[in-house]
């Protein structure tokens, strides 16, 4: 199984600044489900959450619409 690489080592067109490093797109390229426990280190503690989808990280650097919790 290829091991998916998070932040993503892409550009992604047609998004916005950052997005490739967005936990909002881990799930929808496999990152969560290939690397469960990787996924944890980015959303333990979490200080923010996204307005767009619900997901919480550490840092808002992960989340395409952060508010702070
Ligand atoms: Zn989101
Ligand atoms: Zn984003």
């Amino acid at each position: 199984m290829t091991k998916e690489i998070f932040p993503l080592p892409i550009e992604l067109p047609d998004s916005h600044y950052g997005h490739e490093s967005h936990l909002c797109v881990a799930a929808a390229v496999g990152f969560v489900k290939n690397n469960t426990e990787a996924y944890k280190n980015y959303i333990r503690d979490p200080k923010h959450v996204c307005a767009e989808c619900g997901r919480a990280a550490n840092s808002a650097d992960y989340l395409c619409e952060p508010t702070e919790i």
